[in-house]
């Protein structure tokens, strides 16, 4: 899962101090070599010198130990974590040319949020307290077809992208139209996301029909595939209330040949089981698996009705499932029963879904929510833990969306998504335990620092790759010209 090959170099940095806090792998690696430099001023640019340091009071690993380190560090270099333990240790193997204080501050892996259409931000709030369908076809699809191009696109991308990393958001995954707008968008704010070419059978904002979105999606795939290597194009054919059988398994056998995954809405609502039972004569897990569709890498969103048979089938295809608990008890979809889906075995992470349902993209309530409803649904207050759900939200989240050897988790040899989340407000006062605060306190203006990739994105609230200012007046314009035009179509 490490890459091995790369500590080498980096060992070499060591000053003599035990190898105890570098992870298993490098005691493969050739051994160290004593450094001969001197210790570089720490404000000092230094060609030795690693490119940054990110201390805290708990460095909670998410690893599959679940190990946590008290008054820890993690040493980043050229993308990779390449070494964690005591901020002690880490500091005198080390001379970093950046460098996060600890104080007060908890680091763990970024939070991975495997639902979400970033751009619908701009029709948060537009309307709410509506039946899915209702809500679907009478608002939002009327709504995107008048409204949505390439410039919405680009500026509601980029105010997700702005409470994505506000809220400690490395990791998304997207579901929406103008595909190449919303990756430049990730491109540039510097986030890490799979972004799939929507396929959908009617009239959407950037295709005419399946096939039109299909011809469409494979040239957004063909242009990004191996461009970027946080940007993986994948296919997201929309539901199966909205494709039929022939176009779903075209969409499955473009995903094949171009070797990247799926991501779809599955078995969300009561609307979608009657149809699926009316149309097919089954569910529609049942109907993925009866037509080969779960034949390669799939993230289902939602999966809140799947029967007994379904979850085996779940487990067995090692189909990632992404949880979105705000938007489903906001459109009233039901409760997924997700204690269920983990006890089975089914990979299982979180999500927000689109900022129109839900209606921000603050992971932190999406685990407080999960937990909760677990909780009363079951009747069971040991039902999905706080650990459990943290875990969902990091390295359970990059395991269902395929991205486990990658992040989730802050390993050595992983690449350095890592954020600090600041323990100064007052609810967090006493702290008795951080992982149960990190559930059931924190929310998204709690996070201090944001790493993606060992770049720093946001450091103590600031955002260093997007111009806040102009995104906020680019969206107040925009959404005042939407208002205007929906109260003269309402008139
Ligand atoms: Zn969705």
């Amino acid at each position: 899962m490490t890459d091995k090959s790369y500590f080498p170099g980096h060992l070499r940095r060591l000053s003599g101090i035990s190898l105890l806090v570098l992870l298993a792998a490098c005691s493969q690696s050739e051994p160290p070599q004593e450094p001969e430099q001197p210790a570089a001023p720490a404000a000092e640019l230094s060609d030795d010198a690693i490119d940054l340091i990110i201390e805290g009071d708990y460095v909670i690993t998410m690893d599959d130990s679940g190990s946590v380190i008290q008054s820890g560090a993690v040493a980043i270099d050229d993308g990779l974590i390449i070494a964690i333990g005591p901020a002690t240790e880490i500091n005198s193997a080390y001379h970093a040319n950046g460098h996060l204080e600890g104080s007060n501050r908890v680091v763990m892996p970024g939070l991975i949020n495997g639902h979400s259409h970033a751009a619908m931000t701009l029709l948060r709030g537009v309307a709410d307290d509506l039946d899915l369908m209702d809500w679907l076809q009478n608002y939002i699809f009327p709504a995107e077809v008048e409204f949505v191009d390439d410039e919405f696109v680009r500026i509601g991308t980029e105010l997700a992208c702005w409470e994505m990393i506000r809220g400690g958001t490395t990791t998304f995954v997207d579901m929406y139209y103008f595909p190449d707008m919303i990756a430049q968008v990730v491109e540039q704010c510097g986030l890490r996301a799979y972004i799939s070419a929507t396929v959908i059978d009617q009239r959407s904002p950037d295709a005419e029909s399946a096939a039109d979105s299909l011809v469409k999606g494979r040239s957004f795939i063909d242009n990004w595939k191996g461009r970027n290597s946080r940007i993986t194009p994948i296919w997201g054919p929309h539901a199966d209330y909205t494709l039929n059988a022939k176009q779903l398994s075209e969409t499955r056998a473009a995903a094949t040949a171009a070797g990247v995954p799926i991501s779809i809405h599955m078995s969300e609502s009561p609307f979608e089981l009657e149809y699926s039972k009316n149309t097919y004569g089954m569910t529609t897990i049942e109907l993925f698996e009866s037509i080969g569709f779960l034949d390669g890498p799939t993230i289902g969103a939602h999966v809140v009705w799947p029967t007994e048979n379904e979850i085996k089938i779940l487990a067995e295809r090692k189909v990632g499932v992404i949880h979105n608990p705000t938007s489903n008890m906001k459109i009233a979809s039901g409760i997924s029963p997700v204690t269920e889906m983990l006890n089975a075995g089914v990979r299982v992470g979180l999500g927000t879904d689109g900022a129109a349902s839900n209606n921000d993209l603050d992971m932190w309530e999406e685990m407080r929510l999960a937990s909760f409803l677990q909780k009363v649904s079951t009747m069971d207050p040991k039902a999905l833990s706080a650990s459990t759900v943290l875990r969902m939200a990091t390295s359970g989240g990059a395991e269902a969306i395929g991205l486990r050897d990658k992040v989730g988790a802050l390993e050595a040899g992983m690449r350095a998504d890592v954020i600090q989340v600041a323990f100064d407000d007052v609810h967090f006062v006493p702290t008795y335990d951080v992982i149960s605060h990190l559930v059931y306190v924190a929310d998204e203006q709690d996070v201090a620092s944001v790493t993606v990739d060992g770049r720093l994105l946001m450091r103590d609230g600031e955002f260093l790759t997007i111009d806040t200012e102009r995104v906020k007046r680019e969206a107040t314009e925009l959404a005042a010209r939407i208002q205007a035009a929906l109260a003269e179509r309402n008139q």
